[in-house]
């Protein structure tokens, strides 16, 4: 399975990317599995967007050991655009470009692969500029849009590309149960509101640390075997691979409690449309509290720090304001 095992557990999403993968290959004539328009949303998306787009650049369709895998997960491959956003949008310039050379011919692997991390981000003459280069991307050209969920596109880029969605680890699920969710709904006052707060980024934490402790160990353990490992003595290149391993599972960690915030964000907002649609509550109000929530998600998105964010969405969704 190659650079999937990394995600195996997305039991929907991996046979899905197998088989593009496999159809992708030159002399597949199984090509209507191949999509050149892709958006992946949830949970661990841009991760997944990189594993996808190893097996498209590697010759032996993402054998997640050779220099073309391992520069294309470190975004470095020179036919893969990695394209990461901090500022607050991602504007109709930014898209010319971008769409440009993404039609350039890919240098040495069958395709060149376009990521474009927070596609949420688009301004709507952005989304409509790149309209066109996804619906007719050219034959070696592969677009995978990253955003939380299909709901944060524009419809006209849905209906355009196929989108696949990854599900949070069952143990990460846990975490934006109902007990969340009631939270902010229960805060009386600013104490309250830290409170809410500091427990909603500690199960957030928890979760993503139970889950990656025993992602981390395993691919330790595998990376070892790999180098030969003999007593407790490592090679040299052995321990830097390790080290290198081990810096990415930390990034990983940090992406995951954002992951997960992101979604109880995502599940807290669909609350209060709800509270909005039956007409309880105060509609300006109920509008200003899904505002402060996207607000958060968007500061989340651009590295917020995780408990300040919540401390102030939380203060501005208690009970009165
Ligand atoms: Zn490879």
């Amino acid at each position: 399975m190659g650079v999937f095992e990394e995600i195996e557990d997305q039991k929907q999403a991996v046979p899905v990317l197998v088989a593009a993968a496999k159809a992708a290959g030159i002399d597949s004539s199984e090509s209507q599995e191949m999509t050149h328009a892709w958006l992946f949303t949830g949970f661990g998306r841009e991760r997944a967007a990189l594993l996808f787009a190893a097996s498209l650049l590697c010759r032996s369709g993402g054998c997640g050991t050779c220099s073309d895998c391992v520069t294309t997960l470190a975004g470095s491959h020179g036919d893969l655009e990695l394209v990461k956003t901090d500022g607050l949008s991602i504007k109709i310039d930014d898209v010319r470009e971008l769409v440009q050379r993404a039609s350039w011919s890919p240098s040495t692997s069958n395709y060149r692969v376009v990521i474009l991390e927070s596609a949420e981000r688009l301004t709507d003459s952005a989304a409509n500029a790149l309209l066109k280069a996804i619906e007719e991307p050219g034959l070696r050209t592969v677009w995978i849009l990253c955003a939380p969920s299909d709901a944060d596109v524009i419809v006209t880029i849905r209906s355009r590309v196929r989108v696949l969605s990854f599900v949070a680890p069952a143990a990460l699920t846990v975490t934006t149960s109902a007990e969340i969710l009631r939270l902010p709904f229960e805060i009386k006052d600013v104490a309250g509101a830290f409170a809410a707060a500091a427990k909603i980024v500690e199960l957030a934490k928890s979760g993503a640390e139970a889950v990656a402790e025993e992602l981390n160990d395993e691919e330790v353990r595998k990376a070892k075997e790999a180098w030969g490992q003999q007593g407790s003595k490592l090679t040299a290149g052995g321990s830097k691979a390790i080290k290198e391993l081990e810096k990415g599972q930390k990034s990983r960690q940090t992406r995951m409690v954002h992951d997960t915030l992101d979604t109880i964000l995502l599940d807290l907002a669909v609350k209060y449309r709800d509270q909005l649609v039956s007409g309880a509550g105060d509609s300006v109000a109920v509008l200003r509290k899904i505002d402060a929530i996207m607000d958060a998600r968007g500061r989340l998105a651009r590295n917020a720090a995780p408990l300040l964010t919540m401390e102030a969405l939380m203060v501005s969704l208690r009970a009165g304001v």
